[in-house]
């Protein structure tokens, strides 16, 4: 049965608000699940199973699948179409609230609610730091910033998802796939985490990142000298970084290295 057909049946009209455009079909589901790589060893977590097509998909494999949905209207509608499966398991909380600490080694697999991909990703990050891989579909200009090396998408973003992982794009997924139809392009992201991440004070660094780009269109010596006064034409060179680059033409490597030369400057 397609999508259309289980909310008809169910009687579910879908909330803007929740951010809720449904796969219209299993073509992209399987594509999504087919792409992840996703056996029958997997812990998969899904954000947000809305009608169930996405997890009808990652259910197949065989993999054990944890769902958490934030609207109880879909109960039913699940309950029945995963009452054959013994590895599906739902539960109707928020999944900013929801306990993980009991998750080894997950793998995400989800079609996210957009109004709140960044907590989503804080939370992955966080509270999973042994996650596997997370394949997550996201507004396309979303995941243009999470791609992005230099240029106008290179962003504080850009640099906390790159600094935890490698970061790659699976596919595109065009408005039809969907239901309602939103007006913009999706892309699925996949996000692998990286072996060996530089051991540095992260909070701290990612201040120095928001900082860095409080004003992207000025020079990196302008932004930084809110923290370094006189002392920042000195710590640039140091970094053999030219004090009217702009931010976005410096590399996460500059930066990290710039964040630690200029640790013996603060105040
Ligand atoms: N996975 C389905 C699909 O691909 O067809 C639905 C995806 S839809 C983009 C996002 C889903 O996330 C909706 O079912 C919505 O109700 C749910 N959702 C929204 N906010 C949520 C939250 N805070 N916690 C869990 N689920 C949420």
């Amino acid at each position: 049965m397609k999508t259309g057909d289980w909310l008809k049946k169910y009687n579910i009209y879908l909330k803007k608000s929740l951010g809720q455009n449904f796969l219209a079909t299993e073509v992209y589901a399987k594509k999504i699940v087919q792409k992840s790589g996703i056996t029958n060893e997997d812990t998969v977590i899904e954000i947000g199973p809305g009608a169930g097509t996405l997890t009808e998909a990652l259910a197949k494999t065989g993999a054990k699948i944890f769902a958490f949905e934030i609207d109880q209207r879909l109960n039913p509608l699940l309950v029945e179409r995963f009452q054959n499966y013994n590895n599906v398991n739902i539960q109707f909380i928020d999944f900013l609230k929801a306990d993980l600490s009991n998750f080894e080694k997950p793998k995400y697999v989800a079609n996210i609610p957009y109004y709140i991909t960044s907590p989503i990703l804080e939370k992955i990050f966080l509270e999973t730091p042994d996650f596997q891989l997370a394949t997550l579909m996201v507004q396309k200009e979303y995941g243009d910033r999470m791609l992005a090396r230099s240029g106008k998408n290179y962003s504080p973003l850009s640099i906390f998802v790159q600094f935890f992982c490698n970061v790659e794009k699976l596919i595109t997924v065009p408005p039809h796939a969907f239901i309602p139809n939103p007006k913009i392009d999706s892309v699925v992201i996949k996000l692998t985490p990286k072996e060996n991440i530089p051991d540095i004070d992260k909070n701290k660094f990612f201040k120095f990142i928001h900082i860095a780009f409080s004003q992207r269109r000025k020079t990196i010596k302008n932004n930084l000298k809110q923290l370094f006064g006189d002392k920042t034409e000195e710590i640039l060179k140091k970094c053999n970084i030219d004090s009217k680059t702009r931010p976005e033409n410096i590399t996460i490597d500059q930066f990290i290295n710039l964040f630690i030369i200029s640790k013996s400057y603060n105040k």
